[in-house]
């Protein structure tokens, strides 16, 4: 092969490449425009400004698989396998509104999927924070790992799990948040929360009541309902 013909060759896959870069680009700005119009669709929730914030900084698009990448941007919950769902990004805005998250608190969410939700509280609680999330399929737990890597998480941490008995080796936690429905309220979730902690977790088999509790300095629960949901179910020992 001749130095001339070399060249043309190098050019044109260096002008290929160029182009890709081009097309990517391009890609990711029509998805932050995406991003940009279903968060501020969701002001009408009165979602705290911070929490909106949050989620404008997450790329949901890397959290959802590969077929589904066009929806990440629709206020709906999204398949991931194994017969589970990323949640809809108003119930992730709600959860974490009456979480009431803050710099350097200490979360531990039960139902990893997508990671998510995770990356969310991650943004919430940053560097001085940390969030805990369990998943009890392994698969799940992998794809939530690598999501929360590529999008550049380093506080949160995934964990193979059964979450209905929460996770006591790093107990207790300032937050709480279940995203998948429970039977009742699990005890070891109630024990492994600080006083003056808050937890969220969706109660019920076919009619489900997202509940929020406070516990006191004192130690004492106090629970009020917050609404009607849908999730999949807990699975484990203190679930279904
Ligand atoms: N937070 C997730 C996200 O941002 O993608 C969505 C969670 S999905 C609605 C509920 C998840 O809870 C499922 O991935 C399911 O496998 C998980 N799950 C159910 N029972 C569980 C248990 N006992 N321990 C841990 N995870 C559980």
């Amino acid at each position: 092969m001749g130095a001339e013909e070399d060249r043309g060759k190098k050019d044109h896959s260096e002008k290929k490449g160029v182009k890709k870069q081009e097309e990517e680009q391009e890609e990711l700005h029509k998805l932050g425009e995406m991003r940009e119009r279903l968060i501020r669709g969701l002001e009408i929730h009165g979602t705290e400004k911070k929490v909106l914030k949050a989620m404008l900084r997450v790329p949901r698009h890397i959290f959802v698989p590969e077929y589904a990448k066009r929806g990440a941007y629709i206020d709906t919950p999204l398949d991931i396998g194994f017969g589970q769902t990323i949640s809809a990004p108003h119930m992730v805005a709600i959860m974490c509104d009456l979480l009431e998250l803050s710099e350097g608190l200490k979360v531990l969410e039960i139902g990893a999927g997508s990671g998510y939700n995770a990356a969310v509280m991650g943004e919430l609680v940053g560097r001085s924070g940390h969030v805990y999330t369990v998943e009890r399929i392994e698969p799940l737990v992998n794809f939530a790992r690598e999501n929360l890597k590529k999008a550049g998480y380093e506080n949160v941490t995934v964990l193979l799990e059964d979450g209905s008995v929460g996770y006591s080796r790093c107990a207790p936690y300032d937050r709480i948040v279940v995203t998948c429905a429970a039977p009742d309220i699990p005890e070891p979730l109630l024990e492994q929360l600080k006083p003056g902690g808050i937890m969220v977790i969706p109660v019920g088999e076919y009619v489900q009541e997202l509940i929020r509790i406070k516990k006191d300095n004192e130690g004492n629960i106090h629970k009020e309902k917050r609404g009607g949901v849908v999730f999949v179910p807990l699975i484990g020992k203190y679930g279904f």
